[in-house]
């Protein structure tokens, strides 16, 4: 498609500008976002000799979900989320709740070591303490307990605290607090060293580091349509650069691009993209800019508990948040009607991609 359109639009310009700019590379990566510039500088830092090319259909890196605000910027660790320990007939399973602590605390050594190098400047400018608190109504206290119970046990969440005393929870997190009925029941446990993390300020900087000291070419405005794997096992990337079509050949492909993957995957007809859709729904947030003293008072990302049978992103949260110096307060997520892949693509694009094998 992005090759007849070039050469009707161009003539044979158009063709010229084509067969002129079919590049080979090592390692393609689809995407700057959070995901597609971690694992470009894990391979670089792996295979120095790699030749990298990021192909980014926005004009910057972290424009889309890895944005700061477009994310809750928790440091998923388990310490205060209820849907990694699911409860099955009064049984409680701790077993996800380990798995993903054990995660992030890979990320955050990683996360360290690019400190230590220099290649982000200042751990302020992308990760805060903040109390990981969950809070729950009279129905749920037992559920608390339980996994109280089982997590302090491990060392991962042995300073993990519970309360049921009203005093205590709103010394803890005041601002969830404000408001309620000293009569209500409600129990609460508290983690010290959760985080609050802005993604697209590692993202960006991790970007810059790769462009100015590891040679990696990161193509802005350039928009993938779609991907052809060869017997041989490398791949051809059809894309659209600032209207101009383009080509480039790579040995591996990593396709990071987030919800636009699902259209790269559906016109590249690979077995990946069978099966597989979105949901037209989306998450968004109330969100205010808090005073220092108000966000040092509270301090906390406060998580409650789904409804049964809700999907885990509904989880209500009041979020403290830092980004660029200042505070915020976040609360959400309100589900939304969203029939669309990510911020900024169109309607037309969701529908698309829903093919009927996949319903
Ligand atoms: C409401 C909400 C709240 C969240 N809260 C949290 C949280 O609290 N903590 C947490 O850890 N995670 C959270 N997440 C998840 C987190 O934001 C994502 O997992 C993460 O940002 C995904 O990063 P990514 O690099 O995979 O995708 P993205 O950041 O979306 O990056 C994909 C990139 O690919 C580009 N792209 C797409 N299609 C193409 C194409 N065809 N050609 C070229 N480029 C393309 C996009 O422009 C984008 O820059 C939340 C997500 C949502 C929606």
């Amino acid at each position: 498609q992005v090759f007849i359109k070039n050469v009707v639009s161009n003539g044979l310009k158009g063709l010229k500008q084509l067969s002129t700019q079919v590049h080979k590379m090592d390692v393609v990566i689809i995407g700057a976002g959070i995901m597609g510039v971690t694992f470009a500088h894990i391979a670089k830092t792996v295979d120095p000799k790699l030749n990298i090319t990021i192909l980014e259909r926005l004009d910057q890196a972290a424009g889309s979900n890895s944005s700061v605000f477009n994310n809750a910027g928790t440091g998923h660790e388990a310490n205060c989320e209820l849907n990694y320990t699911p409860v099955d007939e009064e049984v409680i399973s701790v077993e996800k709740a380990l798995d993903i602590h054990a995660q992030f605390n890979v990320a955050k050594q990683y996360w360290a070591n690019l400190v230590k190098n220099g290649i982000i400047k200042d751990p302020e400018s992308f990760i805060h303490p903040t109390k990981h608190c969950t809070l729950v109504n009279e129905d749920s206290i037992n559920l608390l307990h339980m996994r109280y119970k089982e997590m302090a046990s491990h060392h991962f969440f042995d300073e993990m605290k519970l309360s049921e005393d009203f005093d205590e929870i709103q010394s803890w997190i005041p601002l969830t607090m404000e408001g309620r009925s000293r009569h209500q029941k409600m129990a609460a446990t508290r983690v010290d060293h959760g985080t609050d993390v802005n993604f697209e300020s590692i993202t960006k900087q991790l970007a810059q580091h790769m462009e100015n000291e590891q040679s990696a070419d990161i193509q802005y405005n350039t928009h993938v349509k779609r991907v052809h794997k060869s017997p041989s096992g490398s791949w051809l990337i059809e894309c659209e650069q600032n209207g101009v079509a383009k080509q480039v050949r790579a040995d591996k492909l990593f396709v990071g691009a987030g919800g636009g993957a699902f259209p790269i995957l559906k016109a590249s007809h690979l077995p990946a993209g069978r099966r597989f859709s979105g949901f037209p729904v989306g998450g968004r947030f109330l969100a205010a800019e808090i005073d220092k003293e108000v966000a040092q008072s509270y301090g906390a990302k406060t998580y409650g508990k789904a409804a049964v049978g809700a999907p885990p992103m509904s989880v209500p949260h009041l979020d403290l948040r830092v980004a660029d110096g200042k505070y915020y307060l976040l609360f959400g997520p309100f589900a939304t009607f969203s029939p669309i892949l990510e911020k900024g693509r169109g309607i037309v694009e969701f529908i698309r991609m829903v093919h009927l094998h996949d319903i």
